[in-house]
C-alpha cells in the first residue's frame, strides 16, 4: 500500500455525504479559494502515512458509521493531488463495506480513472461558479476541467451532489447563478444540489498564515438571498438542500 500526506480527519460529520461520515482531508490543493477553510492544507506537505495505517482507523469506527447510514468521505485540500493513495483508501472502505464519497473541485478530474470511479458511490463536486471569469477570480485556476468531469459524471450515470458557495458580491450575480442552474438542470447524474452560504469561520486561519484575506467585510448572504438562488436551481427541477440531516433513505431525486 502506499503512502500519502494526510492533513486531518474527522469523525461524525454530517455535511459531508449521507448519513455520519468519517472525512480525511488529504493535504494539498491546487485552488486558491477567496473562502477556503483550510488554507493550512494547500500544501503537500507533513509527515507520510500508511492507506493501511488511515483504513484501520475507519475500520474502527466502521460499525458507528454504518449504524448513521454513513461512510467515508475523502476531502481536503484536493484529494485528486494524491489519486493513488485516495483511490487506495476508497477501495480499502468499500471493502470494509462502507459507503464511499469524493468531496472534489474538479479541477483535477482527469486524474479520476474509471477503475477509481467503481470505488466511489458519491462524487461532491464544488462547482464555484459558472462564469468562467468569475471561475478565476474565486479560485485561480479556470472553470473548464471541472465542467468537462461533471459532464463525464453525467454520460456515466455517476451519482453526484452538486456543491456552490453563495457569496454576496463574488459568486451571486443572478446570471453566474443561472448559468449554472441550467447548466446543472442538463445532466443526468445530480441527486441535489447543496447552496452553501458563505461564513467567516475560516478567517481566523488566513490571518493565522498571514495571508491577505480578501472577503474580510464580505457578509454571509441572508436567508432570503439564499432563497432566491435556491429556487433559480429548483426551477430546473433540481432538488436543493443544506445537506444537514443524517438519512438512511434515499436523498433527493434519484439519479
Ligand atoms: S478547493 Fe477547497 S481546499 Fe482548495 S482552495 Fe478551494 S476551498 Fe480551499
Amino acid at each position: 500500500m502506499s503512502k500519502g500526506i494526510v492533513h486531518s480527519t474527522e469523525v461524525g460529520s454530517f455535511v459531508d455525504g449521507p448519513g455520519i461520515r468519517f472525512v480525511v482531508f488529504l493535504a494539498g490543493c491546487p485552488l486558491r479559494c477567496q473562502y477556503c477553510h483550510n488554507p493550512d492544507a494547500w500544501q503537500c506537505k507533513g509527515e507520510p502515512t500508511e492507506a493501511e495505517e488511515v483504513l484501520g482507523r475507519i475500520a474502527s469506527s466502521a460499525d458507528f458509521l454504518k449504524a448513521g447510514c454513513g461512510g467515508v468521505t475523502l476531502s481536503g485540500g484536493e484529494p485528486l493531488m494524491q489519486a493513488e493513495f485516495a483511490h487506495e483508501i476508497l477501495e480499502g472502505s468499500k471493502d470494509l463495506g462502507l459507503h464511499t464519497a469524493l468531496d472534489t473541485s474538479g479541477y483535477l478530474g482527469d486524474r479520476l480513472t474509471d477503475e477509481m470511479l467503481e470505488a466511489i458511490d458519491l462524487v461532491l463536486l464544488d462547482i464555484k461558479s459558472y462564469d468562467p471569469e468569475t471561475y478565476r477570480e474565486v479560485t485561480g485556476v479556470d472553470v473548464e476541467p471541472t465542467l468537462r468531469l461533471a459532464e463525464r459524471l453525467s454520460e456515466l450515470r455517476q451519482p453526484a451532489w452538486i456543491r456552490f458557495v453563495l457569496v454576496p458580491g463574488l459568486t451571486d450575480a443572478p446570471e453566474n447563478v443561472a448559468g449554472l442552474a441550467r447548466f446543472v438542470g442538463r445532466l443526468a447524474n445530480v441527486q441535489r444540489v447543496e447552496i452553501l452560504p458563505f461564513h467567516q469561520m475560516g478567517k481566523h486561519k488566513w490571518e493565522e498564515l498571514r495571508l491577505p484575506y480578501k472577503l474580510a467585510d464580505t457578509q454571509p448572504p441572508t436567508p432570503e438571498e439564499v432563497g432566491r438562488v435556491r429556487a433559480v436551481f429548483e426551477a430546473q427541477g433540481l432538488a436543493v438542500n443544506d445537506g444537514r440531516f443524517a438519512t438512511c433513505g434515499p436523498v433527493g431525486a434519484e439519479a
